[in-house]
């Protein structure tokens, strides 16, 4: 079944109530490798995603949505974060501008380009403790399982399983991105709590499909 306008609507709401629910979560984690503010700049973001959303209407146009996301991340959420996640949205939005519904290979079209966008604005590679441990994985999961012949909804399960994994995986590592990379080996042993938002999202996509 393709995604429409309303099904990814109902993704950015229950990624926003669980943001809200985890915001405590979330902070805790950037508390002990960063500055305590990663849950309330998550929650801070999808809230005025929601209430942009709402305000103007949503259109049917799913990259134009995906598109007024990204835009309004990047306005409303400070930190590293925000411009990241923005530029994720933005770049999905344009490489899904113009559709209505999205067939299975548009949804991994889509986190492609959002994987790419996250690379090319932070200049970090998979391994250095940063969302992209949770979201690669995610992306090659996804691609697998499309591959195999499974559908989106079982593809979308796949994603979230491998971005949990990947967020798991984010203890070990040393981080050399990021604010957390300010505290060298002290950041080993901590969860990143971007790799933690973004398993969040990736979970929340599937819980939806
Ligand atoms: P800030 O670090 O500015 O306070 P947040 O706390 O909202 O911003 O977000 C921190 C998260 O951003 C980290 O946990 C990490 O996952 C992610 N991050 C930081 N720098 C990068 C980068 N260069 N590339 C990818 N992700 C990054
Ligand atoms: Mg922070």
């Amino acid at each position: 079944m393709a995604v429409e306008s309303a099904a990814m609507l109902a993704w950015l709401q229950r990624s926003a109530s669980r943001l809200h629910e985890q915001r405590t979560y979330l902070t805790d984690l950037d508390a002990a490798i960063g500055d305590a503010d990663h849950g309330a700049n998550m929650d801070r973001g999808f809230t005025a995603v929601m209430a942009k959303l709402q305000a103007e209407g949503a259109p049917a146009d799913v990259g134009a949505i995906l598109k007024t996301v990204g835009a309004t991340l990047v306005s409303t959420v400070g930190g590293a974060s925000g411009p990241l996640y923005g530029t994720a949205f933005l770049r999905a939005g344009m490489a899904l501008a113009g559709k209505t519904a999205l067939e299975p290979g548009d949804i991994e079209e889509g986190l492609q380009a959002a994987l790419e966008g996250i690379k090319a604005r932070g200049k970090a590679q998979r391994g250095e403790k940063t969302m992209i441990d949770a979201l690669e994985p995610a992306v090659q999961a996804y691609s697998a399982a499309l591959a195999s012949g499974q559908d989106a909804k079982a593809a979308l399960a796949a994603a979230a399983d491998a971005a949990e994994e990947g967020m798991r995986a984010t203890i070990p590592l040393l981080a050399t991105k990021g604010r957390a990379s300010y505290l060298g080996e002290r950041s080993v042993g901590h969860q990143d709590p971007g790799a933690t938002s973004c398993a969040l999202l990736l979970r929340a996509a599937a819980d939806e499909s």
